[in-house]
C-alpha cells in the first residue's frame, strides 16, 4: 500500500499561537478546551494546566485562558469585573469574524452565523452580538423574514463549498453582506484532500474537531476520521492500494508519526 501524507495537514497557525501563549503561564484555568483535541488537552493537564467551563470555576486572583475559538464580550467584561488576570489565546482569525459580526450588527443589520449551533465559536460569535443593544442574531438555519437587511459570518472552521452555497441561496431572499468564509487553514486543508484522488484517506483527528470532520465529509474517496491508535487499527484498509493520511488543525503531529509507524508497521505484516 502507497501512503501519501497530504500538505498542509495538522497544527494551523492559530493553533500554534493559542498554545504558545498559553504555555506561557503554570495553573492558569483555560475556559473550556483551548483546541479541540484531547491529546493536546492531556499534555497541558499534565503541565499544570486546569480546564473549567465557567469563569465561576476560576478562583479570585488567578489566570484564565481564553481558548482559539474564542469567548464573547459578556465573558471578557467578567473576567475583567473580577480582576482576573487575561491570557487570550484567541485565533486572530476567529477575532476578525467577531469584528465583522459586531460591524454589520452596529449598522442595524440582523446577523446570520453559518456554523453549527453549540459550538464555542458560534456561541462567541453570538455573544458579540448580543452585546450590541437591539442587535438580532440568527444560526443558520433559522433567519429573519424575508427581505431583511443581513449581515452573514461563518464560523471559520465550516465546509467552504457549503457556506458559499449558503450564501448564494440566501441572495434569493434577502439584501446580503457577507464576510462569511472559512480560515485559511481550513480551505487549505480541504482543498488538500479534495484534489487528493487515491482509494482511501485517513483524517486524524478528535470527533469534536469542527475542521477534522469536514476533512472527512469532503474527501472524494471513502475517508475515516480517527482519534486514537485503536480506532486506526478497526479500520478495514484491505484492498487499498493508495492510501491518503493528513491531520485537522488542532491534531499534534507526535499522533500523526505514530499513525504512519502503525500502518507501516500494518503493511510490514
Ligand atoms: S482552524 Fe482557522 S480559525 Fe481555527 S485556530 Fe486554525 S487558523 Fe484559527
Amino acid at each position: 500500500m502507497e501512503i501519501e501524507v497530504l500538505a498542509p495537514h495538522g497544527f494551523c497557525a492559530g493553533v500554534k499561537g493559542a498554545l504558545e501563549r498559553s504555555s506561557l503561564q503554570r495553573g492558569a484555568y483555560c475556559l473550556h478546551d483551548i483546541v479541540h483535541n484531547d491529546m493536546v488537552i492531556a499534555e497541558l493537564r499534565g503541565r499544570g494546566m486546569k480546564f473549567v467551563e465557567s469563569l465561576a470555576d476560576v478562583p479570585d486572583g488567578a489566570t484564565v485562558v481564553f481558548p482559539a475559538h474564542g469567548v464573547g464580550p459578556a465573558v471578557r467584561e467578567e473576567a475583567r469585573r473580577r480582576g482576573l488576570r487575561v491570557i487570550d489565546a484567541t485565533c486572530p482569525f476567529v477575532a476578525k469574524v467577531h469584528r465583522a459580526a459586531r460591524q454589520y450588527a452596529l449598522a442595524g443589520l440582523a446577523v446570520v452565523v453559518v456554523g453549527h449551533r453549540g459550538h464555542a465559536e458560534v456561541d462567541g460569535i453570538v455573544g458579540e452580538v448580543e452585546a450590541v443593544e437591539g442587535a438580532e442574531v440568527y444560526v443558520y438555519p433559522d433567519l429573519p423574514p424575508p427581505r431583511t437587511r443581513i449581515g452573514v459570518v461563518s464560523q471559520t472552521t465550516m465546509n467552504a463549498d457549503e457556506v458559499a452555497e449558503i450564501v448564494k441561496r440566501l441572495g434569493a431572499d434577502y439584501e446580503v453582506e457577507t464576510a462569511a468564509k472559512v480560515c485559511n487553514a481550513t480551505k487549505e486543508r480541504q482543498d488538500a484532500v479534495k484534489a487528493f484522488d487515491g482509494d482511501a484517506l485517513v483524517v486524524l483527528g478528535d470527533a469534536n474537531s469542527s475542521n477534522t470532520r469536514r476533512l472527512a465529509e469532503v474527501a472524494r474517496c471513502r475517508a475515516y476520521r480517527v482519534g486514537s491508535l485503536d480506532e486506526l487499527a478497526a479500520i478495514d484498509l484491505s484492498g487499498v492500494g493508495r492510501l491518503g493520511v493528513t491531520a485537522g488543525a488542532s491534531t499534534p503531529e507526535t499522533f500523526l508519526e505514530q499513525a504512519l509507524a502503525r500502518l507501516g508497521a500494518t503493511q510490514g505484516g
